[in-house]
C-alpha cells in the first residue's frame, strides 16, 4: 500500500517534469530575454574628486615632449597607490580615483588608478599627478604613460595576475577546509588559517580587497592591516617552514624557539593599528628584510638537507625560492622590481603556499600510512601472521551482527592441536613455531576466502564461517587434517605427527554478545579431547547445549 503511494508520487513529479519540459519547449522558438537594472539617474563617468590639496601630498609632472603633446590620446595610470586619492590632471581634465574603492577607477583600467587624456596638439603644458607619500617606503608607486592600447593591455594583464594568484590561494584554502572536515588533521585547519591571511594580505597588497567594491570591512586600516599581518605571516611562515624541514627532528628547541618567535610576531601584528606611521613604516620595512633573511637561511637548510640527503631539502627550496629572487632584485635592481613587484609577491606567495600544501599532504600520507601500518601490527599474530584473538572478536562479533540481520547461517569452529606440549618436548620449542606456522599456512588454504583464520593464542585456532552450516565447516576440518597427516615428512622430522581436537559451534537467533557461541565451540572442542582427541566435535550434539 505504502510502496503504491510512492509510486504514484514518483509518477506525478515525472509528470509535471514532462509537463514543465514540454512547456519550455512549446517557448523555445521565442527566448524571452531576461531584462535587469535600473535606470541611470546620475553620470558615473567622471568622479568628484575628494582630497584636499595638501600640502604633504606628492606631486609629480610628466612633462610634454619636445613641440608639445602630438595630440594623440595618452594614457595614465598610477599604479600601487596604496593610501589615499590620486588625482591625474591636464587642463580641464581631472581624474581622481582610489585604490580603496574600485567604483572610483576608471573602468578601463583595472589594476590601478587610471585614465585616458587629449591634450591639444602643440600643447606643452605637463600631465599632473598627485598622490598621498606611500606610507610604507619599500613599496612604491609606479606610474605609467604611453599609448592607451598597450597601457591598458599591460593594466589588463597585471589585473589577470593579481585575480589568478588570488584564486589558486583561496582554492588551497578551501581544498585543506575540506581535508580537515574529512580527516580531523589539525594541520590542515593551521595551513587553512595562515593562507588564509595570506589571501587577505595580498588582496590588501594588490588592491583586489575593494574590487568590484570594498568587500573587507577595514576601511580607513588598509595598510595597518597590510602591515600586521605581514608580520603574522611572517611568524606562520618561518613555523610552517621549520616544521618540514629536518630542523625539526634534529634540534627539537628550535621548532620550540621558533613557536614562541612567532607568537611574538603575531601580538606585534596584532598591535600594528595602533603605531604611528613612523614605527608602522619601520615595521614593514623590518619584516620585509627579515623576511628575505629567512628565505636565505631557509635556503641554506635546504641546500644541507640536499647535500646530506635528507628528505623535505628540494621541496624546502622550491617553495623559498621565487621569494630569494624578489630578495635579490630587491637588493640588486630595486627599479626594474618595482615595476612588478606586487605581482611577484602574488606569484611567490601563491607558489609557496602550493609547496607547502604538497609537502602537508605527503607528509599526512606517510603518517597515515605508519599508523595503518600500526593498527596491522596490533591486530596480527607476529608468529603466524594470521589475525590475533582480539581481530578475531571484534570480527566476530562483526560477523553475528551482520548474520543476525540477513538470518544467515554463521558457523565457528575451535581448533586446538593435541598433545603439543608433547612436541615442543621431543622436537623442540624452534620445532613447535614451524608445526604453528605451517598448521596456520594450512588453514589458509583449508577455508574460503571469506573465512576468516585467528590465532586465539598457544595452540588454539578460530575459524569463522559466515554463510556456512556446521556440516560444510566439519568438512573444511577433515580437509584440513588430510593435509596436516603429513606434516613429519614436509618439516622434516620422522615420527612428529600433528593432529588437532575441533570444536563446532553455530549461531542461535538468541545469541547476544560473542562469548555463548565461544563456549559452545570450546565446550565441545573439549567434549572432542574427552572423546580421545583428533576429532570434531558438534556444540548441538552436546547434552548441555542442546534445545
Ligand atoms: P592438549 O592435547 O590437551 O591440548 O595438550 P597440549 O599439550 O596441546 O596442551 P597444553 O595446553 O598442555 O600445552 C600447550 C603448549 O603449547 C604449552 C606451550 O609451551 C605451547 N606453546 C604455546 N605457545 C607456543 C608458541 O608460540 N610456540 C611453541 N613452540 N609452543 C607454544
Ligand atoms: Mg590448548
Ligand atoms: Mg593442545
Amino acid at each position: 500500500m505504502r510502496r503504491r503511494g510512492w509510486q504514484a508520487m514518483a509518477m506525478s513529479i515525472a509528470g509535471a517534469l514532462l509537463a514543465c519540459v514540454l512547456s519550455a519547449c512549446g517557448q523555445a522558438g521565442v527566448p524571452v530575454p531576461v531584462v535587469t537594472g535600473t535606470p541611470a539617474l546620475v553620470s558615473d563617468d567622471q568622479h568628484e574628486c575628494r582630497h584636499a590639496h595638501r600640502p604633504d601630498r606628492q606631486r609629480l609632472q610628466l612633462p610634454a615632449p619636445q613641440g608639445g603633446w602630438s595630440g594623440h590620446p595618452q594614457a595614465v595610470v598610477v599604479l600601487n597607490a596604496l593610501a589615499g586619492e590620486v588625482d591625474i590632471r591636464h587642463g580641464q581634465r581631472d581624474r581622481c580615483g582610489t585604490l580603496a574603492d574600485a567604483r572610483t577607477l576608471d573602468s578601463r583600467f583595472r589594476a590601478g588608478v587610471g585614465t585616458v587624456l587629449v591634450p591639444e596638439r602643440g600643447d606643452t603644458a605637463p600631465i599632473r599627478i598627485e598622490y598621498d607619500a606611500n606610507p610604507l617606503p619599500l613599496w612604491r608607486p609606479i606610474v605609467q604613460l604611453g599609448e592607451p592600447t598597450p597601457v591598458q593591455r599591460a593594466d589588463i594583464g597585471r589585473f589577470a595576475i593579481r585575480v589568478g594568484s588570488l584564486a589558486v590561494v583561496l582554492t588551497l584554502m578551501m581544498s585543506a577546509l575540506l581535508s580537515f572536515v574529512a580527516t580531523r588533521e589539525r594541520a590542515f585547519l593551521t595551513y587553512a588559517a595562515t593562507v588564509g591571511v595570506l589571501a587577505i594580505w595580498l588582496a590588501l597588497l594588490s588592491g583586489m580587497w575593494a574590487w568590484p567594491r570594498p568587500w573587507l570591512p577595514i576601511a580607513g586600516f588598509a595598510v595597518e592591516a597590510m602591515v600586521g599581518l605581514a608580520v603574522m605571516l611572517v611568524g606562520a611562515t618561518t613555523l610552517a617552514l621549520v616544521r618540514q624541514s629536518w630542523l625539526r627532528r634534529r634540534t627539537p628547541q628550535v621548532e620550540r624557539a621558533v613557536r614562541w618567535g612567532a607568537s611574538a610576531l603575531v601580538i606585534a601584528g596584532l598591535s600594528a593599528p595602533l603605531l604611528p606611521p613612523i614605527a608602522l613604516a619601520a615595521m614593514s620595512v623590518a619584516t620585509e628584510l627579515g623576511f628575505y633573511l629567512l628565505a636565505l637561511g631557509f635556503a641554506g637548510v635546504a641546500v644541507t638537507a640536499i647535500v646530506q640527503r635528507r628528505e623535505g631539502g628540494a621541496s624546502l627550496l622550491a617553495g623559498v625560492l621565487p621569494f630569494l629572487a624578489v630578495g635579490a632584485l630587491e637588493a640588486l635592481a630595486p627599479n626594474a622590481l618595482a615595476l612588478w613587484k606586487v605581482e611577484a609577491f602574488m606569484l611567490s606567495g601563491g607558489w609557496l603556499a602550493l609547496t607547502c600544501s604538497m609537502v602537508l599532504t605527503l607528509r599526512l600520507g606517510l603518517l597515515r600510512r605508519q599508523r595503518d601500518e600500526m593498527t596491522r601490527l596490533a591486530q596480527t599474530d607476529p608468529l603466524t601472521g594470521l589475525s590475533n584473538r582480539r581481530a578475531a572478536l571484534e570480527h566476530l562479533e562483526h560477523c553475528m551482527a551482520a548474520a543476525h540481520a540477513s538470518g544467515a547461517p554463521l558457523t565457528v569452529a575451535f581448533l586446538d592441536l593435541d598433545h603439543f606440549k608433547r612436541i615442543n618436548d621431543l622436537h623442540g620449542h624452534e620445532c613447535g613455531d614451524r608445526v604453528l606456522r605451517h598448521v596456520a599456512h594450512a588453514l589458509r588454504g583449508a577455508f574460503r576466502s571469506a573465512d576468516h583464520v585467528a590465532r586465539m593464542g598457544g595452540e588454539e585456532f578460530l575459524v569463522i564461517l559466515p554463510g556456512a552450516d556446521p556440516e560444510h565447516a566439519r568438512l573444511r576440518v577433515d580437509a584440513l587434517r588430510a593435509v596436516l597427516s603429513n606434516t613429519g615428512v614436509l618439516l622434516d622430522k620422522p615420527g612428529l605427527t600433528v593432529t588437532l581436537s575441533t570444536g563446532i559451534g553455530a549461531l542461535r537467533a538468541d545469541d547476544a554478545g560473542v562469548d555463548g557461541l565461544l563456549q559452545r565451540a570450546d565446550a565441545a572442542m573439549y567434549a572432542a579431547k574427552r572423546a580421545g582427541r583428533d576429532r570434531t566435535a558438534f556444540a548441538d550434539a552436546l547434552p548441555e547445549f542442546a534445545d
